[in-house]
């Protein structure tokens, strides 16, 4: 610990803020203001590290300097489209290199990102684009049709595809057109011609000259990102990012961790750019530090271990059951993962055991951090040295302050050890919900301090315990579900008459969706049919695990849905006399 008390303000401080002493050598109680837009972070990581390999795909690379190239004529291609400053761009990809060049391309016009889950189904996106309406979307050729189909008030006027084999190396794209069945399923899973009228292919858009440097760039409190959330209360909302919010939280991610080489790095992107997670890991703190990522479009093993013969990782942000996988995998010989440094995992509850199987694998560390889309996303850590403590979800990152409080009155505080609501102000606090006034004010206070609808604990030394969350959100494998969209979805089927759905603590860690249906007269109970049928509306994740008849629900005296108790019957091993059978 590299704090001594000789300045007596600084016993001020340490008062004030006790985790300061549990921070690991060399890591600053504040970051610098920072000066950059993302644009600008990425342009000077593209001089300082032009010949380094910015993005690996299957093997073909991308150098810092290319990428500058390819986002600005990428950058020239949308503005020809019409993008300008304070429009909305909805991208609609996997991890790719396109989505990287896509990202900076509409920030460098000073427009606005709004990042989707390509999984999500039909209706889940529709939803999404009412919130933002987004003229131009970028999209994965095989949701293009989705997108290029919806109905005429959201339907952006322009459907770029993105054909993902083409970010691939010449053999791969060679073999995946070998007339036979393995390669006609691998390339079917990857990429789809879209048929619907009027599509554009990205290639194409992004190909032309490159952008006159006469066109304006974005300003630091300029809006850089619209991500979508379910927030603290349910419906879909859109967090305003600002280049300033997410510049800090990638400034203060590096501060975190002072034995980082810039320009040497290797950061694997397998968590999905399109979360806020992965968001800022890989698209903005990778490219801060000139490092190269190596992207995934989605976790499979394979892939994790052919990239390691190329380019072993180094840093590797990941949840909890990507590492268990990965220590697995090591443990039997598939995978060396002895050159990962650093590995943090965040969005759900780290099991200890998960830290003990990866520290054995790989000899490094794995540290759990915590955050929510409205802190861009990082708030909290743990110390990447000897005073990290499992468990917990860490102390407050640099020019972070937390505050614990009573939830039902938010300027009531908690004292020391008291169970209370986390209240976090910093740099990386977001600027409100977009064309969301009173949802903002319900989560903003004064003094920015944003309410973040988790309980927690805090030790006298300042590490942070999470009790449970006033917010009904389910979190399963790091993803977050809003139990009312799932019982929306629920209640279409025609033998539903009402649904309460929550999420039940499985033993590894992370939440299980289940659900509660009282069924109409006469219907008969089919716990398969109904997560088929929830399959057509809810992407993957979504779907309930479980399905359990009920003869009722409990309510309250106005009729509300008391999905605390459900939760609680539901959790216990035997749900009798009430249900009926699980799915
Ligand atoms: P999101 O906005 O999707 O990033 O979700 C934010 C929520 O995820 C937080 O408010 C917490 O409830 C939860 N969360 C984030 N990190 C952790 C963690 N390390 N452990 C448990 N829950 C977490």
């Amino acid at each position: 610990m590299s704090h001594s008390t000789a300045d007596p303000n600084e016993d001020d401080v340490l008062a004030a803020r006790p985790w300061l002493r549990a921070y690991a050598d060399g890591v600053p109680a504040e970051i610098p203001p920072v000066t950059e837009t993302l644009v600008e972070m990425m342009e000077s990581s593209a001089r300082k590290h032009r010949r380094r390999v910015a993005l690996e795909f299957f093997g073909a690379q991308t150098t810092y300097r290319e990428l500058a190239d390819r986002i600005s004529r990428a950058a020239a291609g949308l503005r020809a489209l019409g993008v300008r400053a304070g429009d909305r761009v909805a991208l609609v990809l996997p991890n790719c290199p396109d989505h990287v060049v896509a990202f900076y391309a509409v920030l460098r016009l000073g427009a606005i990102v709004v990042e989707h889950n390509p999984l999500y189904t039909a209706r889940e996106l529709r939803h999404q684009f009412e919130v933002h309406g987004a003229d131009v979307a970028i999209v994965w050729d095989s949701v293009a049709d989705t997108i290029a189909t919806m109905p005429d008030d959201v339907r952006p006027a322009h459907v770029v595809a993105v054909d993902l084999t083409e970010g691939m190396p010449l053999r791969t794209r060679l073999a995946l057109r070998l007339p036979v069945r393995r390669a006609r399923t691998a390339r079917a899973a990857l990429t789809r011609r879209p048929t619907a009228k009027g599509v554009r292919r990205w290639s194409s858009v992004a190909s032309g000259r490159p952008l006159s440097s006469r066109v304006p760039k974005p300003g630091l409190d300029d809006i850089a990102l619209l991500q979508l959330t379910s927030g603290t209360t349910g419906a879909p909302k859109a967090a305003m990012l600002s280049h300033r919010n997410l510049r800090s939280n990638a400034a203060q991610g590096r501060a975190w961790l002072p034995g980082l080489r810039d320009g040497e790095e290797v950061v694997y992107g397998i968590l999905p750019l399109f979360h806020a997670y992965g968001l800022t890991l890989c698209l903005t703190f990778a490219m801060s530090i000139g490092a190269r990522l190596v992207l995934f479009p989605k976790f499979d093993l394979d892939l994790v271990v052919a990239a390691s013969r190329i380019s072993p990782p180094t840093f590797l942000p990941a949840v909890p059951p990507i590492y268990d996988a990965l220590a697995r995998a090591s443990v039997q010989g598939r995978i060396d993962l002895r050159g990962v440094r650093f590995a943090i995992s965040g969005a759900m509850s780290l099991p200890i055991p998960t830290v003990t199987r990866w520290e054995e694998a790989t000899g490094g560390l794995l540290v759990e951090g915590y955050g929510m889309t409205e802190t861009s996303p990082v708030a909290l850590g743990n110390p990447v040295g000897p005073s990290r403590r499992p468990g917990t979800v860490g102390v407050p990152f640099p020019s972070t302050e937390i505050r614990v409080v009573d939830p039902s009155d938010p300027t009531v505080r908690r004292a020391p050890g008291e169970e209370g609501e986390l209240l976090i102000r910093g740099p990386q606090v977001f600027r409100g919900y977009w064309n969301g006034t009173a949802e903002t004010d319900a989560v903003l206070l004064p003094e920015g301090w944003l309410r973040t609808g988790d309980i927690v604990t805090v030790s006298d030394d300042g590490f942070v315990t999470i009790v449970d969350r006033v917010k009904e959100l389910i979190i399963t494998g790091g993803f977050n579900v809003s139990p009312s969209e799932v019982e929306q979805a629920l209640l279409l089927h025609p033998d539903v008459a009402e649904a309460a759905v929550v999420g039940i603590r499985r033993p590894g860690g992370g939440e299980d969706v289940t659900a509660g249906v009282v069924l109409r007269d006469g219907a008969v109970f089919d716990a398969t049919a109904l997560r088929e049928f929830a399959r057509q509306h809810l992407t993957a994740y979504k779907v309930p695990k479980r399905i359990v008849a009920r003869a009722s629900l409990p309510r309250n005296q106005v009729g509300k849905v008391l999905r605390r108790v459900v939760r609680e019957e539901m959790s216990r091993p035997d749900t009798s006399p009430d249900t009926t059978t699980a799915g």
